[in-house]
């Protein structure tokens, strides 16, 4: 292995990426950074028949969202390219001829015909099929074949794929950077598909090919590539190369915590499980995504981060340098975490709570341009300001805020039985004269005007209050009412008194 610690990330464009995919980049990203490496992003494109268009854009657009940068890959830097696994094609099979040279492989001749019958037939007597150790002794391969009728079958043109050859009656022992001791039994182990006649490798072998050109440090990926490594690090024995680390991440659980996190979970159950949406052009169906549904990238991130991980320590919130700084392989579970979306929103909140009124305001000011409303991002600092404490999304802004920007055109009909008495017209009527003359149109020396003359009359604040809510806001609803009053101004706040008056 080189010294350099590198790493990547080996999606293939078959589809959106799960969170789960989005966690297993992340941690490749935080190990390379923290460990001073490099982060590489290459697209395992060789299975053409599981290819979606547009799945590889998904995944860059879902990366860079999220911050992850990458060091080299298909954005055109570094020089291991290229890093797209189609346009490596022709590489690859002189290392699968490299491995019938030298015995680790041979060719097989079974017909996909063939080998679904050998299945029906095992399937009949209760049994599974498996092209192994045993089974391949009595099939159609080079290892039972004489070399003459070998010669002759790929002359003829015959299809073939080339298998692994499992050697017989060993103990793979190995260890993985979470789980510890892995022990593995050959006997238990398949003779995997390494090539295709098509000239195609498997998965296996240009992941391993492209592994070791890359010269990769260090293999993070998820647990469902946990029954692979053993195969994977025969390879490496049968390359003569040295093999990475391996670390095998545990999956995200659903809220439930029982069984795995599916792309169907989530929009059943009201959360998203993709960062951003993703059309199925396929299906037509939308999956709803993180991005789209009003999260902070950064809230995201930080969520997935402890999703599997922990700092051994209180601390939940980490910016990127934090988590690069804090993150350890030592510190991911063995078992899985479960995904919880309540807590996610509390990372929204978190985050929406650390932003600037200044940033906050420029965020809501778009959502208020979609709707027509233009106002200075000053102004709109102060509405921010009053509001944010109840908010998780931008979008909660509004439910929030809308009657700093609109008079009521209805009232809370029955708030209204309950908060406007008989007496209330005439007392409306006199806070409507207070307004009037009012010299200075600030929040606190409303208030004392208010206050002065309820005390006077010697009536009850709170209804008071409660009613000139109602006439101000159409509801029961809002921050501070005079802060309110003093944003809307003198003629809209007269306005809206003279409207309540009229319609109530
Ligand atoms: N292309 C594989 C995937 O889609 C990569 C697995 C690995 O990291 O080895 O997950």
């Amino acid at each position: 292995m080189s010294e350099r610690i590198r790493l990547r990330f080996a999606p293939s464009p078959t589809g959106p990426l799960h969170m789960g995919g989005v966690r297993t980049a992340l941690y490749n990203y935080l190990f390379a950074k923290k460990m001073g490496g490099k982060f590489i992003l290459r697209i395992e494109d060789t299975d053409q028949t599981r290819f979606v268009p547009g799945a590889e854009e998904y995944i860059k657009e879902s990366l860079a969202w999220c911050g992850i940068d990458f060091d080299e890959g298909t954005n055109g830097k570094g020089e291991y390219g290229p890093y797209r696994q189609s346009e490596r094609k022709e590489l690859y099979a002189a290392y699968a001829q490299n491995l019938i040279d030298s015995g680790w492989a041979y060719y097989a001749f079974d017909t996909p015909e063939q080998l679904d019958q050998l299945r029906v037939e095992a399937e009949n007597q209760k049994q599974v099929f498996t092209y192994n150790i045993e089974s391949r002794e009595r099939l159609n391969n080079s290892l039972v074949l004489e070399p003459s009728e070998v010669e002759e079958k790929l002359k003829a043109g015959e299809g073939y794929v080339i298998r692994f050859k499992m050697p017989e009656g060993e103990e793979l022992v190995f260890t993985d950077l979470i789980r510890g001791e892995v022990r593995v039994q050959t006997s238990s182990l398949d003779d995997k598909v390494l090539f295709k006649s098509d000239g195609m490798p498997t998965y296996h072998l240009a992941n391993i090919v492209d592994d070791h050109l890359m010269e990769i440090s260090h293999v993070i990926r998820g647990e469902e590539w946990l029954p692979s490594a053993p195969l994977h690090l025969f390879l490496y024995k049968a390359f003569g190369w040295q093999a990475p680390e391996f670390a095998h991440l545990p999956i995200i659980l659903k809220p439930i915590g029982k069984g795995k996190l599916s792309k169907r979970d989530g929009d059943k159950m009201g959360f998203p499980v993709f960062p951003i949406q993703w059309n199925d052009t396929q299906s037509g169906e939308t999956f709803s995504g993180y991005r789209e549904d009003g999260y902070f990238a950064d809230a995201f991130v930080n969520m997935l981060a402890l999703l599997g991980w922990n700092p051994g320590t209180e601390q939940e919130i980490f910016s990127m340098e934090e988590l690069i700084s804090a993150f350890s392989l030592e510190r991911v579970g063995k078992s899985g975490s479960k995904f919880d979306p309540e807590k996610t929103k509390w990372f929204n909140q978190q985050y929406l709570r650390m932003r600037t009124n200044t940033q906050l305001a420029e965020l809501y000011q778009k959502e208020l341009t979609k709707k027509g409303i233009t106002i200075e991002t000053e102004q709109l600092e102060l509405v921010v300001d009053l509001v944010k404490e109840r908010a998780i999304f931008i979008t909660d802004f509004w439910e929030q805020s809308f009657f700093f920007f609109q008079a009521p055109t209805a009232f809370n009909e029955k708030l209204a039985k309950k908060r406007w008495k008989e007496n209330t017209p005439e007392i409306i009527l006199q806070v409507k004269t207070i307004f009037e003359k009012a010299n200075l149109w600030e929040a606190q020396a409303l208030h004392d005007e208010v206050a002065t003359y309820i005390e006077q009359k010697e009536l009850g604040f709170g209804a008071v209050m409660n009613a000139l809510r109602l006439a101000i806001v159409g509801d029961g609803i809002g921050p501070d009412l005079f802060q309110i009053i003093a944003f809307i101004g003198k003629a809209d706040a007269v306005k809206r008194l003279d409207f309540a008056l009229k319609t109530l």
